[in-house]
């Protein structure tokens, strides 16, 4: 097979196309021809070196992909030449304390496509059978490839974790990243009204589009103001916070008494200050998100492939243009997820 890789850590251009192995199809494993595979911010880290992950050379990233299996182990029911699958961006490894109590999110060992083993970048990924999700026609790959930790991420962080019912009103900071565009919608479809923020004015409509009830500049308008003037003066019951960084305390004031904030990310800021006694105060929470379970994560991707949660793409590239594909991302330029895909 061919596969995007690098031999050493770099920028864009160690990424190389070049002829592999094929895959061994283990008797528990499908070999899936990649049609299409989504590109992730940690690709960039894993290729740059500042992973903190040991990778062995040649690697191969990847950890959002879909496409047809072309070849099924002997111990495998259910799946047949030909099927559109996609997988599990990780799956647990179903034997450890964890995974015997039910809760395969808490897993020791999870494997992670693109990480732990070869991933989505070339052309024949090795998938076991346990990490395979069905698809319904290759129509759904991009998609498939597209939104599974998008939506995902943000469904698990509205539904379970800050556990958002109807009629509740949420905020979601810089709502034109991917996970933060989920999350409005996955507020949306909870009942609940949505206040977003952006960075700038031109944003606006794209976060309007995708179902905002009320939508500021976080640059024109101080959190509190317009959080006050969209509540009158009540604060939100709950924060998705994809962001971090210098509004946090903005972010966490913002929210009525027993509001929820649930974090997933902090491009803006790492370390945040923070007023102890407002918390215990107001009976704030703060909540970490950690991983979606397999349940969100087949719901997430049904919710996307029927276009209930829209996962805008920004671009595609081949997947023998990797490097260029990375290069793009640097950028950050884009708005929405940077596919590969090949014919
Ligand atoms: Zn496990």
């Amino acid at each position: 097979m061919r596969a995007a890789t690098f031999r050493e850590y770099g920028g864009p251009e160690v990424m190389r196309w070049e002829q592999l192995d094929d895959p061994a199809c283990g008797r528990d494993e499908v070999i899936v021809r990649a049609r299409a595979c989504g590109l992730n911010h940690s690709d960039l880290d894993s290729r740059a070196g500042s992973s903190r992950w040991p990778f062995t050379m040649p690697w191969v990233l990847g950890a959002e992909f879909a496409g047809t299996v072309v070849a099924v182990g002997a111990d495998v029911g259910g799946i047949a030449d030909g099927d559109p699958v996609t997988a599990y961006q990780q799956f647990a490894c179903g034997s450890c304390a964890a995974c015997a109590r039910w809760r395969p999110d808490l897993c020791q060992r999870f494997v992670v496509f693109g990480t732990d083993r070869w991933g989505g970048y070339a052309e024949l990924v090795a998938v076991p059978a346990r990490a395979v999700i069905p698809l319904r026609s290759p129509d759904d790959f991009v998609t498939a490839a597209a939104a599974q930790c998008v939506v995902s991420t943000a469904w698990s962080m509205v539904v379970s974790v800050a556990a958002v019912h109807a009629g509740e009103t949420v905020l979601v900071p810089s709502a034109s990243g991917g996970v933060a565009g989920a999350a409005v919608q996955a507020a949306r479809l909870s009942g609940a009204r949505v206040i977003a923020s952006v960075g700038a004015p031109e944003k606006s409509d794209a976060v309007r589009a995708l179902g905002a009830d009320v939508v500021f500049c976080y640059r024109d308008t101080p959190v509190a103001e317009a959080v006050a003037e969209a509540t009158g003066g009540r604060g939100v019951d709950a924060v998705i916070d994809t962001t971090g960084g210098p509004r946090f305390g903005e972010h966490l004031a913002a929210m009525a008494p027993d509001g929820r904030l649930v974090t997933c990310g902090a491009h803006a800021g790492e370390v945040v200050p923070l007023d102890i006694i407002e918390l215990f105060r107001h009976g704030h929470r703060i909540l970490g998100f950690r991983v979606a379970t397999p349940d969100e994560i087949r719901a997430s991707l049904a919710m996307a492939l029927d276009g209930a949660i829209v996962v805008p793409v920004d671009r595609t590239f081949s997947t023998a243009e990797a490097a260029a594909a990375h290069a793009y991302m640097d950028e950050r330029k884009h708005v929405g997820k940077i596919v590969l895909v090949s014919a």
